[in-house]
């Protein structure tokens, strides 16, 4: 049997664009079917636009903390509608990228929804098109809340295109994208509540990392509602009045629901091709990508797994080469590197500490200090750095850092991880002065053993402490 296509993907996403990119480069006939936007979340309503806005939120941050080194600036008024209008004309900008780069690779595009007819056949936008194998990329969505009143809420795909910035906001979720928007919206000027149902935010990251992060986004001005749920929003007028578990009733010109992602499956008719998911809806895959459909595979935030851009690249890359290349490119996907980019941002690989004392006893090396600009700013903020070491190898398990540029250092940090690096390597690395990196190859006082991790995963775990030497220009 010929096919019209040896690869047909489905979504030009991060993960659909990097594959029939790839396979395109090895030779094979590739197309690719985005229905929305070229690029995906990530470019458009996701990574790119809000690292964009954080990035708006923090110049304020900048003008305020300048005239503690000497700068004679007053507080200006922030243009929302300029920072939008910027933002969509870079965003237009990546989208024509991501469309040459497949074009110039050779596949062919179409502008269209895809639908299976069955495991080989696919209708695209009324066009009948077969291919020898199917990729499903077709990524995630923002879920609506259930709750009575969820309608008057708004979901993160709509945050990006506000025509003006909310005077008072409330955010309800404790996950990454709700933490972010709290730090854009009162970088720029609005009241925000954020409201959450876990002790803590951020479930999975870093006990030390997540106390942290409710301590810097309080003293930033955000109202911070632990423990509580939304029971429902009311809408009265211009005005929302959230009402929630315990009572209290926020009042707010926007509710953002920040309540979880579910992968985008309803349109596809998978059970025509055979393709198995899940109870969340997620394509069921195995480590090649294989779907229950022999001829069918799925990557990307689809299948719901590490939901991070790099990580849906990296598995359409190797898909790709897997497929029609030299053979499987290896990834080191146990462990990540991840950032959240709240105020400050928060940047974290390998084991928690709590992860690592369920394995056996670890080492903990905990440092917070007050960063050098904040030392002239005026501005109450500390970092925290932080080391989980299993105590049997000495190997350098976790790495946590929650403060300026802690994604840029998390990053070199997990090359190191990735290649095996013990305590003793960071120990004889000489550090680069003054930056608060180099702490991470100067904490030589071990904080705590872990070896029993609590019974509840919401315990602060700060303190003691080890005074941080870094940036302060004391050396150690
Ligand atoms: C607000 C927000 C912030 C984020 N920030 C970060 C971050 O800082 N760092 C990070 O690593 N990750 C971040 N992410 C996650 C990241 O965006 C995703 O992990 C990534 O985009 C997943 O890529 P994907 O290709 O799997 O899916 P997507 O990028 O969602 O691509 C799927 C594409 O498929 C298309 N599609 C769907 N169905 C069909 C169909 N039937 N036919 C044709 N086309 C279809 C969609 O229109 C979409 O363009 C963020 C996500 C959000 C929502």
């Amino acid at each position: 049997m010929t096919y019209d296509f040896d690869l047909f993907v489905i979504g030009g996403g991060s993960a659909g664009v990097r594959c029939a990119r790839i396979a395109a480069g090895h030779g094979a006939r590739v197309g690719v079917a985005e229905e929305r936007f070229w690029g995906g979340t990530c470019v458009n309503i996701g990574c790119v636009p809000k690292k964009l806005m954080v990035m708006a939120a923090e110049y304020g941050a900048a003008i305020h903390d300048a005239r503690g080194f000497g700068w004679d600036v007053a507080d200006g008024a922030h243009d929302w509608q300029r920072l939008i209008a910027n933002k969509d004309a870079e965003i237009s900008r990546l989208n024509a990228i991501y469309k040459r780069l497949l074009d110039g690779a050779g596949a062919r595009i179409f502008e269209a929804r895809a639908i299976f007819l069955d495991a080989h056949t696919l209708d695209v936008g009324g066009m009948r098109i077969t291919a020898e194998r199917i990729v499903i990329a077709t990524g995630g969505h923002p879920t609506r809340p259930a709750f009575s009143g969820g309608g008057h809420c708004i979901i993160s795909d709509d945050a990006f295109y506000l025509p003006e910035r909310p005077r008072r906001v409330v955010l309800l979720g404790g996950g990454y994208i709700a933490v972010e928007f709290a730090g854009i919206f009162a970088g720029l000027g609005s009241e925000v509540d954020l409201v959450f149902r876990q002790k803590l935010p951020l479930r999975g990251f870093d006990e030390d990392l997540r106390a942290g992060l409710v301590e810097a986004l309080t003293a930033s001005g955000v109202r911070v509602h632990a423990g509580v749920s939304p029971t429902s929003v009311e809408a009265l007028g211009g005005i929302k009045q959230v009402h929630l578990t315990n009572g209290e009733v926020l009042p707010a010109d926007l509710v953002f629901a920040a309540l979880g992602r579910a992968p985008n499956v309803s349109s596809l008719h998978l059970e025509r091709a055979g393709v198995a998911t899940g109870k969340t809806g997620a394509v069921l895959v195995d480590g090649q990508g294989r779907t229950s459909a022999e001829s069918i595979y799925a990557i990307g935030d689809v299948t719901d797994r590490l939901n991070l851009t790099p990580v849906a690249t990296a598995e359409g890359h190797a898909l790709a080469d897997a497929l029609f290349g030299p053979g499987p490119r290896e990834w080191a996907l146990d462990r990540v590197a991840t950032a959240v980019f709240s105020s400050p941002p928060l940047a974290t690989v390998g084991l928690t500490e709590h992860q690592a004392a369920r394995r056996g006893p670890a080492d903990i090396y905990v440092s917070r200090f007050t960063p050098m600009r904040h030392a002239l700013s005026g501005r109450s903020r500390k970092t925290l750095m932080k080391l989980v070491v299993d105590q049997a190898t000495q190997k350098i398990v976790g790495a946590h850092m929650l403060g300026e540029d802690a994604p840029e250092i998390m990053q070199g940090l997990s090359i190191a991880m990735n290649c095996g690096a013990t305590k003793a390597d960071f120990d004889r690395t000489v550090g680069i002065h003054p930056t608060a990196a180099e702490e991470f190859v100067t904490m030589r006082t071990r904080t705590r053993v872990a070896d029993a991790p609590p019974e509840t995963d919401a315990t602060p775990l700060v303190g003691p402490v080890e005074i941080g030497a870094a940036e302060m220009g004391v050396g150690d």
